[in-house]
């Protein structure tokens, strides 16, 4: 069954570099990287009451994340929590034979690294960075402490980590009953929504890795769907050509996870 069709990846840890304003290239930061920002496009910040906005607006800081990029790995001690605006964040769960799965993706509707924060514990699991964009992150310490001076903000915030969890349990049934084609379709369309492109930069090793199914299996779904033209790709990039059909062959977990959009 496609759903055994895993296989063994390993993290490379020489493309481990958590992001700084200090130490990334410039070309990878927006222009206003060293300066705090004035609003955001993620929902969770332009959400945010003028007054609590104010309160995180001098710490808040505009980054670059760049694809495939790893922001924390697994046990790691959080220092920033990122808010995405047009990046789309993949979370993994790793096995000790270097088996790994997707169970969580964030763009501009949710928050990454927020649950640690509120629990003061290591990150759980690796955080690789699936499409490149800006991304507003602030310093987990910074944040947290705001969140103890002002109650009223973790109640604004709150509802990332019920969004979190609620998506956490939908991939553990995802991953568990459904077909790899549902997957890679309700995937796509996750993915879309919150990068907002038409097109996404993936590769058929990145889709692979996601599913933690071997990548001939992904590379024989792609062809059928292309041949039936719901998606296309070629080196520039994967894009949707027909939505609507794309969710008829998606599981149903798309509408459970997407209920924003
Ligand atoms: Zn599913």
């Amino acid at each position: 069954m496609e759903r055994f069709d895993t296989y063994t990846y390993s993290i490379d840890t020489t493309d481990y570099s958590p992001i700084s304003t200090t130490q990334a290239s410039p070309s990878r930061l927006s222009p206003t990287a060293s300066m705090p920002i004035t609003s955001s496009s993620n929902e969770l910040l332009s959400g945010l009451s003028h007054d609590l906005f104010s309160k995180l607006q001098p710490s808040l800081r505009s980054v670059f994340l760049s694809a495939e990029q790893y922001l924390y790995m697994q046990d790691d001690r959080l220092d920033y929590v990122y808010f995405p605006e047009t990046a789309v964040v993949s979370e993994f769960r790793t096995l000790d034979d270097g088996r790994m799965v997707e169970v969580s993706l964030t763009g501009h509707e949710g928050a990454v690294g927020f649950l640690p924060l509120f629990c003061h514990s290591r990150v759980t699991n690796c955080t690789q960075v699936s499409q490149a964009g800006s991304a507003i992150r602030i310093e987990s310490e910074i944040l947290s402490k705001m969140l103890r001076l002002y109650p009223e903000l973790g109640n604004a915030l709150a509802p990332q980590v019920d969004q979190y969890v609620r998506q956490i349990s939908q991939r553990s049934i995802c991953n568990m009953y459904h077909s790899v084609k549902e997957r890679l379709c309700t995937w796509l369309l996750l993915a879309q929504d919150r990068s907002g492109k038409q097109t996404m930069k993936l590769t058929h090793e990145q889709i692979a890795r996601i599913l933690g199914v071997y990548r001939p299996s992904v590379t024989c779904i792609a062809l059928e769907m292309r041949k039936k033209k719901l998606i296309n790709y070629s080196r520039g990039g994967l894009s949707i050509c027909d939505r609507e059909k794309l969710e008829e062959s998606a599981c149903t977990c798309y509408h459970e996870l997407a209920p924003a959009y």
